[in-house]
């Protein structure tokens, strides 16, 4: 089996493992990006609305304009970064400070790294009804895939779940591909994603049910429709049930953080429902209890690029120093400040609490030694 030798390993190349694998590089460390997919980008290269936030994270650009900056930002001057796309990083054995790499179906790669930096993204949940399984329900990710990375549509006519950014935003773009959206449905009392979207939603007739669900798939090879209720404040069904024509049920019901490799790293780790699932404890630049190793982006908690970039950018710079890498401390402030600012608003209460709960833990000078 191959084997490589790497300063610093960066497990996922989406927003928040190309800006890490860009400041590791930029203060002299060697980076070996793995990327299961086919290209560099991560959630990005499927993202074709323009992004919000800050300028400093490319606000007002499409997320595959940013993903092309990411790449030639990493790929430019000195680079030290080599990438391997279709390849999974499928173990981490923190003893031998070995990762085991599977490149399509039959190559295999050890690769000892000093470091390791998991930016490996989310899963998108699945919520549990009858016929779930049959073929036309889909993720909303993997709608997303289908149509803005393939130019396929995944059906003719669509039932969103999930009224959160990611349910309206596929939503529209179902539209702007000539499918129809029969409704979105949203357990909740109030609409989880930005008014926006959803105005925009609204504006073009789709009907957007708050305080439903969907209680079954209905079909015999594939999709055909879906029974939908109204819930009352426990999710429970009230009244009566109405049928909605249909032969696609996209899922947007939220992500979780992507853990196995972090577990299995034997960082301490813990479950905090406001970032969505288990995550790693972490100092302020994203350190974890195992000195070898780092997290960012969606794996360190589910938020949003701007914030994995900076966070990205943040693990980089601290695996580059822990190497001996002569680094500009001053840049460490300027993406701590950008973070901070990013994080003030209303908003992002939850991600500060969530944060907050996984800052510190008992015995980390111990653990880290
Ligand atoms: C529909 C939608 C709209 C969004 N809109 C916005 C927006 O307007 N603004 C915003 O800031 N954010 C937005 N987001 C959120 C944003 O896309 C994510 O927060 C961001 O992509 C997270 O970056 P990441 O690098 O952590 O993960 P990802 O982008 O998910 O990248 C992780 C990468 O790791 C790879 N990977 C996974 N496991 C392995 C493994 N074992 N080995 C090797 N590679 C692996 C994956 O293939 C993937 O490429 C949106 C998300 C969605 C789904």
């Amino acid at each position: 089996m191959k084997e490589i030798k790497v300063d610093v390993l960066v497990v996922g190349g989406g927003p928040a493992g190309l800006s890490a694998a860009a400041e590791s590089s930029a203060a002299g460390a060697s980076v070996l990006v793995a990327e299961a997919d086919l290209h560099l980008g991560g959630q990005l290269v499927k993202q074709s609305h323009k992004f919000f936030g800050s300028k400093d994270e490319y606000a007002g650009s499409r997320g595959f304009d940013i993903a092309k900056l990411l790449r030639d930002e990493i790929f430019s001057g000195d680079s030290r970064v080599t990438a391997m796309l279709n390849t999974t990083v499928t173990g981490y054995y923190p003893e031998e400070r070995a990762a085991t790499l599977m490149t399509g179906e039959e190559q295999y790669v050890t690769v000892f790294p000093q470091k390791i930096i998991v930016a490996n993204g989310a899963q998108e949940r699945i919520i549990p009804f009858p016929n779930n399984d049959l073929p036309g329900v889909y993720g909303a990710g993997a709608v997303q895939t289908l149509m803005n990375v393939y130019g396929v549509i995944p059906g003719k006519k669509v039932l969103m779940i999930g009224a959160g950014n990611i349910g309206l935003i596929v939503s529209y773009q179902l539209l702007q591909a000539g499918v129809e959206v029969a409704a979105v449905l949203e357990g909740a009392p109030q609409v989880g994603g930005y008014w926006v979207h959803a105005a925009k939603l609204r504006r073009l007739g789709v009907p957007i049910l708050l305080r439903h669900s969907i209680k079954r798939a209905f079909g015999r090879e594939v999709v055909e429709g879906a029974e939908i209720t109204e819930v009352g404040d426990k999710f429970q069904p009230v009244g009566s049930p109405m049928e909605v024509e249909c032969d696609t049920i996209c899922l947007a019901v939220g992500l979780t953080p992507s853990s196995e490799l972090l577990w299995q790293a034997e960082c301490r780790m813990k479950y905090v429902p406001s970032l969505c699932g288990y995550v790693p404890f972490r100092d302020p630049h994203m350190r974890t209890s195992n000195a070898d190793v780092w997290v960012a982006g969606d794996a360190s908690g589910i938020e949003e690029a701007s914030a994995a970039m900076i966070e990205g950018r943040i693990a980089g710079l601290s695996a580059a120093e822990s190497l001996g890498c002569k680094i500009d401390a001053n840049r460490y402030n300027v993406f701590l400040a950008r973070l901070e600012q990013l994080r003030a608003g209303e908003i992002s209460e939850k991600i500060r609490t969530g944060i907050k709960a996984v800052a510190e833990w008992e015995g980390n000078s111990n653990e880290r030694s």
